[in-house]
């Protein structure tokens, strides 16, 4: 936790940040209202310190949302105090493990939660070496074959767990935008195929009392109408794995901070959250964080593991 402590000091201090600083002081679980939370921070690296991809949307309490559950986000699921009967949709943008692999660990987690209610689960079709969401279940879940047979339950509601109502969304959907969700009361879920690499991902985006909540995924942002996508959001969640000067191959699955930058700009959003760090851009972060602000106007604000941004 001393490290935990020392990172966010030097990003305070060497930044001045003051607004970002200011935010870490936010607690979840909000007693009322509206709060993002980041589960995890990190890439796929064991070198950031950082658990991986994971966030988590709060509503009067309740941990409703879950976007990503990649490795080390089970542990942080826990320490947030979030409750996996409340959960009411689980977007995983895509198959890489920095943004799945604790997903089994949750489900199992589940399995004493009491819930008894369907869970809607979204994720991506497949494509070349990567599944689809519903092989990616099957290949798990499945009563004869699947790695954790003895989670089957899942996939049909049998022994008492509840049932995976699966969205898969093709690459070739009518539409790049899907309306996925929308709960009985306040909260609406879009989904949008952004570029990856040769990786199938999705953005989502949840709109809940008037919030909006955009999360980009790992994706080189060469998709002009992401910034339609995220037009507005109250708060722009960005993934900034890589500097400015990262080759080709790194661009062709990741954004550089200055296109990072160009996107929030052209999307408006009132905040923007950057996160999903791995040594190499926290290396040389703070010239990497002047690139965003050269192009980008609005509120700017660092994840690190926990940290709780309240929307209301
Ligand atoms: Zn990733």
């Amino acid at each position: 936790m001393q490290v935990h402590i020392s990172i966010l000091a030097f990003l305070c201090t060497a930044l001045l940040m003051t607004q970002a600083c200011a935010e870490q002081t936010q607690t979840c679980p909000p007693g009322e209202g509206v709060a993002l939370q980041v589960l995890g921070s990190g890439g796929p690296i064991a070198d950031d310190g950082r658990a991986s991809t994971a966030y988590l949307l709060w509503v009067d309490g309740k941990s409703r949302v879950l976007i990503d559950a990649g490795g080390g986000s089970f542990l942080r699921f826990g320490e947030s105090q979030a409750a996996f009967s409340d959960l009411d949709f689980i977007g995983l943008s895509h198959f890489h493990t920095d943004h799945s692999a604790d997903f089994p660990a949750l489900l199992k987690s589940g399995v004493f939660s009491g819930r008894d209610r369907p869970l809607t689960v979204a994720g991506p079709g497949g494509g070349q070496r990567f599944p689809g969401l519903d092989k990616y279940l099957s290949s798990m879940l499945d009563s004869s074959d699947g790695a954790y047979a003895y989670l089957s339950g899942y996939l049909d509601g049998s022994g008492g767990l509840a049932r995976i109502d699966s969205i898969e969304i093709a690459a070739q959907a009518a539409s790049d935008e899907n309306l996925l969700a929308k709960t009985s009361d306040d909260i609406a879920i879009y989904a949008m195929h952004v570029p990856h690499g040769i990786v199938p991902a999705l953005a989502f985006r949840v709109e809940v009392r008037g919030k909006s909540f955009v999360f980009s995924s790992d994706q080189n942002a060469s998709d002009d109408r992401f910034a339609d996508f995220a037009n507005g959001a109250t708060v722009l969640i960005m993934h900034m794995p890589i500097p400015e000067n990262a080759g080709e191959g790194a661009r062709q699955l990741h954004a550089v901070p200055s296109r990072i930058a160009a996107v929030a700009a052209a999307a408006d959003a009132e905040s923007l959250l950057l996160s999903h760090f791995m040594a190499r851009s926290l290396s040389n972060f703070e010239q990497n964080l002047a690139l965003v602000r050269k192009a980008y106007a609005g509120e700017l604000l660092v994840a690190e593991d926990l940290y709780c941004h309240t929307a209301d």
